[in-house]
């Protein structure tokens, strides 16, 4: 079989290898419980606190304001519960946007449930929020603004710090999901004005199930899970020393080479955008043309079904997406699409191809290739797509 041309970064990763490596030890021999007063537990809690270290200076953060967690879902749900139980008496309103990932807006549709009010923010066509209408929706109610710093599925990047610069004026608590954003941009949550950030490690080349949240010092926030007193007593639960050790190491090497990596992924990027234009007629690009990831890609095929399209991408060996993995398989166009304005119909032709470490400018164009032969295979079997060309 042929090899596989992975396009669907902003899913998942693979494990790098030298991650690998140094996880595996304590998936064998090193396999003490961090909290056990013995060499064999003090060598697990070692590992840890070097892991907590480097994710802590990859944000500019300390390494005590760094709290592990199961993943970047997990990350999300702590922050905005925990802001708002340990908040209530301050106020009940929380501001976000209408393209977040699901674990925050399905948390804060959780939390409206429970009392408190939501503000969904709008977005432009490019998926901006619009910082004025955020200016404007903060009462003296408000008592969190969670924004995500890169959206994964168009790209986007927000403004984020004069979000942080509004939020810190007003005296609200900022979240943002950095999840797309690691490894990509660099962060300084000082800088920034950011009093929580999540992460998830299979983001940047690192394993999946780990994840981190950073909670600024003096937050405010209640613990989401209750037990042993692991994390500062803040999340209980024997630590995932292998996973933390890989997400170490992963977010070390995402940092290194940095800007050689996003040059070669921008210009990747931007020859496949190019060559899909050049070749291919009624597509759109979604999401901001510039202020945008760089290895992400999305675009509108008007008069397919994105369904369709995956599916014959896939029989020639190439991933990709049609929006985020949690809506693909649904029937829903998805949420952010509607939300910068595309009709249900156009929506529903989208693709997401997002690059990362292993994809070459002869797989761009080998993926162009494949796509024109695609596209037109299946616009063959649209009516709309035959009265237009009727038309032309
Ligand atoms: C992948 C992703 C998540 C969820 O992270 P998991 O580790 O899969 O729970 C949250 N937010 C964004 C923006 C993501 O891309």
């Amino acid at each position: 079989m042929k090899k596989l041309i992975y396009m669907d970064h902003a899913a998942t990763t693979p494990l790098k290898k030298e991650v690998l490596d140094e996880m595996l030890p304590y998936m064998k021999d090193k396999f003490g419980n961090p909290s056990s007063i013995y060499s064999l537990g003090g060598q697990s809690k070692n590992a840890v606190e070097i892991a907590r270290e480097k994710v802590a200076n990859a944000i500019n953060a300390k390494p005590r304001e760094i709290f592990f967690t199961g993943g970047g879902s997990e990350a999300d749900n702590w922050a905005i519960k925990g802001v708002a139980y340990a908040n209530r008496n301050r106020g009940n309103h929380i501001i976000t946007s209408k393209i977040e990932h699901h674990a925050v807006l399905h948390t804060c549709e959780y939390l409206e449930k429970q009392g408190f009010d939501v503000t969904y923010l709008d977005v432009d066509e490019y998926g901006l929020i619009d910082l004025e209408q955020l200016e404007r929706s903060i009462t003296d109610k408000t008592i969190l603004i969670s924004i995500m710093f890169a959206n994964n599925e168009i790209g986007t990047i927000q403004p984020i710090k004069e979000i942080g610069r509004i939020a810190k004026e007003k005296g609200v608590y900022f979240h943002t999901d950095a999840v797309q954003a690691i490894g990509h941009i660099k962060i300084d949550v000082d800088e920034l004005n950011i009093d929580l950030l999540t992460m998830a490690a299979h983001k940047f080349y690192g394993p999946k199930g780990i994840g981190a949240l950073y909670i600024r010092q003096g937050v405010k926030i209640d613990p989401l899970i209750s037990g042993g007193g692991q994390e500062r007593n803040r999340r209980a639960g024997t630590e995932n020393v292998p996973g933390i050790v890989g997400m170490g190491k992963a977010i070390e090497l995402a940092y290194e080479n940095f800007e050689e990596k996003n040059r070669r992924l921008t210009y990747l990027r931007n020859r496949l955008i190019e060559k899909i234009f050049e070749k291919i007629d009624y597509v759109r690009l979604n999401g901001h043309p510039t202020q945008r990831l760089p290895g992400n890609v999305n675009v509108c095929f008007e008069f397919i079904e994105g369904e369709s399209l995956l599916l014959s991408l896939d029989m020639a060996g190439i991933a990709g997406s049609s929006g985020s993995a949690c809506t693909s398989g649904s029937l829903e166009p998805s949420h952010v699409l509607l939300a910068i304005g595309l009709p249900h119909e156009i929506a529903h032709g989208s693709l997401r191809l997002t690059l990362g470490d292993s994809n070459t400018e002869e797989e761009i164009d080998y993926v162009v290739e494949k796509l024109v032969g695609i596209v037109a295979r299946l616009r063959e079997m649209s009516p709309l797509y035959e009265k237009v060309k009727e038309v032309k």
